[in-house]
């Protein structure tokens, strides 16, 4: 038995460079960096370098990041932030069904409060449509908030065409790119987002840090009132090992970034090979190539995602069905559906996320492992007996 981890789009491990780097900031250099004697000036010095670290990781100016406490945070705050900044220019949203729930939901809560919301669909592989995008616009239109790769599949949207049809309208635009970073090069300048969420646990920083680019001149009201910090716009003593963490971890995930990619490609590949050749009944969800290195999702017809996931756990496997965040709740998740797949299907769904840390021997564990599995929970299902009955 080994223990395999597959669930890198749920949470990584912070790396250990990344720790090293975090640790004097708790008991040793513990100023409050607002402060104006030396214990607080030495902190803000070091709160100004890991600024200008994810500034340099997406091609961003140093004052056009803000440190937060996460994607939902970042995400909450940029969608409801522009949205009653930009109230006089019009009410309305436009989004796709398959945003992160920290997206979804604060849209539906701005719809509560009398925005109106567009949700666009998209295709089978969880692709939006950019006539779709084109059509939904009106004049009434203040942002499109769309994120730049999927949590649960992977689809990687075509984020150059959103940009420029919203800069040509001009409409904000703000992407979640919180599974994107550190798996795709990106540069805001470049690519015209407006504004970009990101979040340090998803590569191999500490968690409860993240932070949003608000590009310059971009009007923007604050979530977070209080104190003066950052800038006046996001109140709260900074959580300054995170922010050092963030930074060290940026700068590592986008340096290394080809070399990684090709690695956890050529294992992405071989797992998704492997699965889709070795078990019959099989859908391969997301996009076949636009989507993110490391992500591998599935759904297993005639079995149940849970009963799929406790199998793996026994033999040491740990992967996800939908979204970690949903998994707990019987519905089956929003992605799935949206990418048109019956409930019976997307209830047989798993999600093996690949990393760092993965080698060739834990893909060739699971795909030793994983068929015999799918084949015990078919064998309990009464529709599978039907299939292999022929009726
Ligand atoms: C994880 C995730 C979030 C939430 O980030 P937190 O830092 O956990 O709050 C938002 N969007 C996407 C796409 C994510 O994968």
């Amino acid at each position: 038995m080994r223990n395999v981890y597959l669930d890198h789009a749920a949470t990584t491990y912070t790396n250990k460079e990344v720790l090293k780097e975090m640790i004097p900031f708790f008991s040793e250099f513990y100023g409050n960096p607002s402060s104006l004697h030396t214990y607080g000036r030495e902190v803000k010095k070091h709160i100004d370098i890991a600024r200008n670290k994810v500034a340099r990781a997406i091609g961003a100016l140093p004052e056009e990041i803000y440190f937060t406490a996460g994607g939902s945070e970042s995400d909450n705050w940029a969608i409801k932030g522009i949205t009653y900044a930009n109230v006089s220019k019009g009410k309305h949203i436009i989004t796709t069904k398959i945003e992160h729930h920290a997206a979804l939901y604060t849209c539906e809560s701005l719809e509560k409060e009398g925005f109106s919301v567009t949700y666009l669909p998209v295709d089978e592989y969880g692709m939006i449509n950019i006539n779709e995008l084109k059509d939904a616009i009106t004049d009434e239109t203040i942002l499109i908030s769309i994120m730049y790769a999927n949590n649960e599949i992977g689809t990687v949207q075509p984020i150059e065409k959103i940009a420029n049809i919203a800069k040509e309208k001009k409409i904000y635009f703000h992407t979640d790119a919180v599974q994107a970073i550190g798996n795709i090069k990106i540069n805001v300048k470049e690519q015209n987002i407006d504004s970009l969420s990101l979040s340090a646990h998803k590569f191999y920083g500490p968690k409860g840090i993240g932070a949003l680019y608000i590009r310059k001149g971009v009007k923007i009201k604050n979530l977070i009132h209080g104190g003066g910090q950052e800038k006046g716009k996001r109140a709260g003593t900074e959580n300054v090992p995170g922010i050092i963490g963030l930074g060290k971890a940026i700068e590592r995930a986008t340096e290394n970034i080809d070399e990684n990619n090709n690695k956890i490609l050529k294992l992405r590949n071989k797992l998704v090979k492997g699965i889709m050749d070795g078990i019959p009944y099989t859908i391969l969800t997301g996009h076949p190539e636009k989507r993110l290195p490391g992500s591998a999702s599935f759904c297993f017809k005639y079995i149940e995602g849970e009963a799929l996931l406790l199998n793996l756990d026994l033999k040491g496997i740990a992967g996800s069905s939908g979204s970690a965040c949903t998994s707990g709740s019987l519905d089956p998740s929003h992605v799935l559906l949206s990418i048109g797949l019956p409930h019976e299907i997307a209830h047989g769904s798993l999600r093996l996320t690949i990393g760092e840390i993965n080698t060739e021997e834990d893909i060739e564990y699971v795909l030793e492992v994983l068929p015999g599995i799918v084949e015990k929970l078919r064998e309990m299902s009464p529709l599978y007996d039907d299939v292999k009955g022929g009726n």
